[in-house]
């Protein structure tokens, strides 16, 4: 008898499930419409004062037995997968999504593509620290046919006592260097107000780790015609990362390349964890270049070339590795760059993987 009762019971609120998801249905149509025409007139989708009156209006006229909190809960939830509705897929796919853009962003780097590809490399100092220091890396870099020269003129240290860089005496020198030997200039950039400036001395404006998030800075670098290099905050995730990339490109600029430069987690082997699989994520999810810092992800010597190999293999569209004249004398990162009989060996090791396809460069206009 009792069997009979719950499989009635049971009928009933299959019956009024049924109900409910037509009456969901029909109210989310008319959300649709009223989302269209609000486009329409230019007004925006959500609006708190309205959601209020009908949760007010909903408790004025609950009877039970469901409390007035838990009924705005169901409510609430509601309302907010109507106004996910009245967003079109267009407007939830990021710029930077592969969704958006199937193609890969090719970016012309003084005559060499990043994300064509050809591979590159990226080698320079940790900090400039004098004309000559950055003039010897430059030299060996020519040598090895590559184009890009990185140097820090402003460093963001983890202690205000230690170096903290050259400024714009530093991105001096660099632009000076680079001329002389006809390489590009990337060099971090800390603060919004020197992004105009630098756009002057440099080729590549770098965001560094622990500015992934200045959000004021991602917009500033948005507003220049200049190529990005955005490096993977601290601990950032993936999704945090791509979203600090939407910053850029939402304000003007599309140049823009993703850097894995490790994450911190428990482990202490490395100076960071280099989250090798982040490189074919972001090449899945986005469609900018990606590269691997092999210098500030493993603080290793003995790392720097398996990492490279790693990031080569997986997929990255270039590397990033620290070389100094004298690292023993080196101002900041000492133990982790490399000196140029060393940045030799590891190009050389590099070439001899059969992993390293390098990017054409055509000779420079400038
Ligand atoms: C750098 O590349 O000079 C640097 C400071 O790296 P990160 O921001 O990744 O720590
Ligand atoms: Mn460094």
């Amino acid at each position: 008898m009792a069997n009979i009762q719950i499989d009635e019971l049971r009928e009933k609120l299959d019956e009024i499930n049924l109900q409910l998801l037509d009456l969901i249905n029909e109210r989310a149509e008319v959300a649709k419409e009223i989302g269209r025409v609000k486009k329409a007139q230019g007004i925006n989708r959500f609006d708190p004062v309205r959601e209020r009156k009908m949760l007010d209006k909903l408790t004025e006229k609950n009877g039970g037995p469901f409390d007035n909190s838990t009924l705005q809960h169901i409510f609430k939830e509601i309302f907010k997968a109507s106004l996910e509705l009245q967003e079109d897929d267009h407007r939830k796919a990021l710029l930077v999504s592969r969704k958006r853009q199937p193609d890969n962003t090719v970016i012309d780097i003084r005559g060499e593509k990043v994300g064509d590809g050809g591979q590159v490399l990226i080698s320079g100092p940790c900090a400039v620290e004098s004309y000559e220091q950055v003039a010897e890396v430059a030299k060996a870099v020519k040598k090895q046919g590559f184009k890009m020269l990185r140097g820090g003129a402003f460093k963001p240290r983890t202690s205000p006592y230690d170096f903290q860089g050259l400024g714009e005496e530093g991105l001096k020198i660099l632009k000076q260097v680079a001329d002389e030997y006809d390489l590009a200039v990337v060099s971090e950039i800390v603060n919004p107000a020197d992004i105009e400036t630098a756009v002057k001395y440099v080729d590549v404006i770098q965001i560094g780790a622990r500015n992934m998030q200045n959000f004021e800075l991602l917009k500033a670098a948005g507003s220049v015609d200049k190529p990005v290099l955005l490096k993977r905050g601290l601990s950032a995730t993936i999704q945090e990362f791509i979203n600090a990339a939407e910053y850029i490109v939402s304000n003007g600029n599309t140049q823009v390349m993703l850097c894995e430069r490790g994450i911190r987690t428990y482990e202490k082997a490395t100076r960071n964890t280099l989250d090798i699989t982040a490189v074919p994520i972001l090449k899945q999810e986005t469609h900018l270049p990606v590269l691997v810092d092999v210098t500030h992800s493993t603080g290793r010597k003995d790392l720097l070339f398996p990492a490279a190999k790693a990031g080569l293999a997986i997929g990255a569209d270039g590397i990033m590795v620290e070389v100094h004249p004298d690292p023993a004398v080196a101002l900041s990162d000492a133990a982790q760059q490399l000196d140029i009989p060393q940045y030799e060996q590891f190009v050389e090791d590099l070439k001899a993987s059969g992993l390293f396809n390098p990017a054409k460069v055509t000779p420079s206009t400038i």
